[in-house]
């Protein structure tokens, strides 16, 4: 049976994990490791990915990426900083996107991320024996539906079946098994190589929701190596007067081993760094040694300035989620940089608190997105829902009929967008009322806000084309904007709320919903019966004003069809069946008329019947009503 595996793409490094025995495990890769670094590299020729492209970056500058995760789903407008600080060559493309540049190649940021996703996945194979098809991928918390894509699409590139995309702190919840307490506040701390998410979580029964993010998307461990290496540069520089950081290769060497010096300052007082041959001495000739000793406190002094950039978001994040420290419960710490003994502290003295680091920090986003794989192929019995829509969204259209945009149990972030039309001619304005809920009927669903797109120019019905777009972020904050395509004026509103019902609430209105189903589904199939005819009896009135020349004769039978059919949309009584019944008989009414004024009028009639077809075609046959 194929496989499903748990992928944290991370920024700086990558690991796959697997349900095996009914335990997530880290697989390894091909060189031994447990992490992969997120580094390709284009070497004559060559494709390198992982260890052995991070280990000749700096010697190959132009032709190593890294980092990629930075620019995914992203525009070229929202990248200014990526792309000047990258020693790469990053273009504009065409679509408005972002392409590397390696000779005369583009990579774009999906291509790049999916060959270190083929990398995982080859070396999984290897390991596991097994065919390996499906995964569940994470993303940060704060990427935005763009950017969600865009790691969906590298994995569709890499030939993967993306089961779900999963917040990065949510799998580190889920790998600790927290949505199997009952309502816990959880903080997640990540500190990685190159980036900084602080994340609250409320989480229990299976259900996980982000109630803020914050961060710093420049800060991480590569920062605290610089500083060990600008350190290293400086004292070699007033030693020897030789700028250590000018030469391509010393700089490698001086960041490899910043790096392992840092590694090792988290398990010992001290470590000494030794670089023979880093240089050659102008006057005399010589090579040069470099050979300096290193103490946690030296170093913890070096990278102090950083540390201080911690406080900030972690603050915001407790503000933004409403809570005090003292009401986190748990502290999950994600991230190979919160092994620094220094980070741990802060996070300590900041909440109060012992972090909970039971689970490896470089390790447990992905063992929990293997969780998460293993629930959606069915491996783990318990059902988790994670950061989805409690409720669908929708807007209510004519007749006081619900149409949804998003149904419930969408993983969030998500974005929807679909086209209204208006019900009468010449309407200015109209009016969308956003509700939540499971029912047909507006009525029966929450309210969760009104507004008014105003000052359209008359049209007949049916004409203007209103996009109505859903976007609701990670954080549950809903924003509804409507756009009138023809004018571009636009509306919209933002509704702070749609997860904060109660479980009892939900499941309340999921069981009514459940309860009233005939009820409701005959009630909506009454409102489309009579909305027909209203479209119908709106359309005929638009071609009897048109065609002004028709005869009495002609023009009575219609104006009789749409008399009646006003009455019976105005009488609450009129069952569907009827409803129907009279559409028919308008629609043969008007068909009738249009043969009898094209033979008098052909050709301005048949372009008349052209555009207005085309016209309905484009637009959901749902209308709003008239905002007066
Ligand atoms: P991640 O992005 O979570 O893989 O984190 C990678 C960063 O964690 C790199 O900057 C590593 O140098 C750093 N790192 C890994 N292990 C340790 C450790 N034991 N002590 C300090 N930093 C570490």
């Amino acid at each position: 049976m194929p496989k499903a595996v748990g992928i944290d793409l991370g920024t700086t490094n990558s690991v796959i994990s697997i349900m095996e025995g009914g335990e997530p495990t880290v697989l390894v890769n091909g060189e031994g490791a447990r992490t992969t670094p997120s580094v390709v590299a284009f070497k004559d020729d060559q494709r390198l990915v992982g260890q052995v492209a991070k280990r000749q970056a700096v010697l190959n500058a132009q032709g190593t990426l890294f980092e990629v995760k930075r620019f995914m789903g992203r525009t070229w407008d929202e990248v200014k900083d990526e792309v000047e600080r990258a020693p790469y060559e990053v273009v504009k493309a065409d679509d408005g996107g972002v392409r590397f540049k390696i000779g005369d190649d583009l990579h774009s940021p999906e291509q790049v991320s999916a060959m270190v996703l083929r990398k995982l996945v080859a070396d999984a194979k290897d390991q596991t024996g097994q065919d390996i098809t499906q995964a569940v991928i994470t993303v940060p918390a704060y990427f935005n539906n763009a950017q969600r894509e865009a790691t969906q699409n590298a994995g569709k590139i890499a030939g993967l079946d993306v089961l779900r995309i999963v917040n990065e702190p949510t799998a580190a919840a889920l790998a600790y098994g927290l949505e199997k307490k009952g309502n816990e506040t959880v903080l997640v701390f990540d500190l990685g190589g190159g980036t900084f998410d602080v994340s609250v979580l409320e989480v229990g029964d299976g259900v996980f929701e982000v109630k803020s993010t914050n961060g710093d998307t420049h800060l991480g461990g590569s920062d605290f190596d610089y500083a060990i290496v600008d350190w290293l540069a400086s004292e070699f520089k007033s030693e020897y007067g030789v700028d250590l950081k000018a030469d391509k290769q010393a700089l490698q060497r001086m960041i490899e081993a910043s790096e392992k010096a840092k590694i090792e300052l988290s398990g010992l007082p001290e470590t000494t760094i030794s670089l023979p041959f880093i240089a050659m001495d102008p006057a005399s000739n010589a090579p040069l040694y470099l050979e300096k000793k290193l103490s946690r406190s030296k170093f913890e002094e070096l990278i102090r300035p950083l540390l201080n950039r911690i406080t900030g978001p972690v603050q915001s994040a407790l503000k933004d989620a409403g809570i005090s420290k003292s009401e986190v419960d748990e502290i999950i710490l994600v991230g190979g940089s919160t092994r620094v003994p220094a980070v741990k502290d802060i996070v300590k003295d900041l909440l109060g608190k012992e972090p909970n680091q039971s689970v490896n920090p470089d390790e447990v986003v992905a063992l929990g997105a293997a969780v998460q794989a293993g629930v959606l192929v069915g491996e783990v019995d318990d059902i988790v829902l994670l950061d989805v829509t409690p409720l669908s969204l929708g807007v209510e259209t004519k007749g006081g009929v619900f149409t949804t945009l998003i149904e419930r149990n969408t993983t969030v972030p998500v974005r929807k967008t679909e086209t209204f039309t208006t019900a009468e001619a010449n309407q200015t304005g109209v009016e969308v009322h956003v509700l939540q809920g499971e029912r047909s009927m507006a009525a029966q669903n929450k309210s969760l806000g009104r507004f008014k797109l105003e000052d359209l120019p008359p049209m007949p019905a049916g004409m203007p084309q209103i996009e109505i777009t859903y976007d609701i972020d990670a954080n549950g904050v809903l924003n509804v904007s409507a756009q009138e395509k023809s004018t571009g004026k636009e509306a919209s509103i933002t509704i702070q709320n749609t997860t904060t019902l109660s479980e009892d609430e939900v499941e309340k209105m999921v069981k009514d919903a459940e309860a009233n189903a005939e009820a409701d589904s005959q009630f909506k199939e009454l409102a489309e019966a009579r909305n027909a005819l209203d479209s119908m009896r709106a359309q005929a009135v638009n071609v009897i004003n048109e065609t002004e020349d028709a005869s009495d004769e002609d023009k009575q039978p219609l104006q009789d069809a749409i008399d009646e059919a006003q009455k019976a949309i105005d009488d609450p009584n009129v069952d569907k069946a009827r409803f129907e019944e009279l559409t028919q008989t308008l629609a043969a009414a008007l068909q009738t008329f249009q043969q009898a004024t094209a033979k008098t009028d052909g050709e301005a009639g048949s372009e008349a019947d052209a555009s207005d077809g085309g016209d309905e075609d484009d637009v959901i046959d749902a209308e709003f009503k008239p905002a007066e």
